[in-house]
């Protein structure tokens, strides 16, 4: 199983280790080259949403990156790759990929709660630890989506079809389970 991590900016190499922990084999996105790779899942992960959708369109990687997830290619989005996926971020901030239609709001926990640890129950594999840093929330959900977790009152993971997003960082916890829920998804 090879799976692509997008690797321009933020923590990819923590989703690597994971993944290559768990058996599977890992390609950096670093440029338009690299997408045409054959790769069963893709990684979006968490860093600066802003800078990695404009680098995204300045390296000549946004139009193939979207088009492969609308056309069904297994997607794990963890923060800032959620921002990537959502139609709409609320404030009037425009979107980047627009995959999945949900409105999610950036930085959205306030100062003191910029970064934070808990556990909450995720649909499907029950309690994990979740670890926000400057973290985003699901404000609100389109048809189809499905509701997999909420921490502090607010929608922290959903899955759409093949995109599964997560406003919280579980490469950076020991608990492997989101990987492995991930990795057999990418199994079709
Ligand atoms: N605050 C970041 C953003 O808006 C997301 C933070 C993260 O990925 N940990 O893009």
């Amino acid at each position: 199983m090879t799976i692509a991590v997008l690797a321009v900016q933020g923590a990819f190499i923590e989703h690597e280790k994971k993944l290559e922990k768990l058996g599977a084999d890992c390609i950096e996105l670093r440029k338009a080259e690299n997408l045409s790779q054959h790769y069963d899942g893709l990684v979006l992960p968490g860093g600066e949403s802003t800078v990695q959708g404009k680098l995204l369109k300045e390296l000549g990687m946004f139009d193939t990156i979207k088009s492969q997830i609308e056309s069904g290619m297994p997607v794990l989005a963890t923060c800032a790759g959620m921002i990537l996926l959502a139609e709409e971020l609320e404030g009037g901030e425009e979107g980047h990929l627009q995959t999945m239609p949900v409105t999610v709001k950036r930085n959205a926990y306030g100062r003191q709660l910029g970064s934070f640890h808990t556990e909450a129950r995720l649909e499907g594999i029950g309690e994990i630890p979740m670890t926000f840093i400057r973290a985003p929330y699901v404000a609100e959900v389109g048809d189809g989506v499905q509701i997999l977790a909420k921490a502090e009152e607010k929608i922290v993971a959903v899955k759409y079809k093949n995109q599964l997003a997560l406003a919280f960082h579980p490469e950076l916890d020991e608990n492997d389970e989101i990987h492995k829920v991930f990795l057999k998804m990418c199994e079709r």
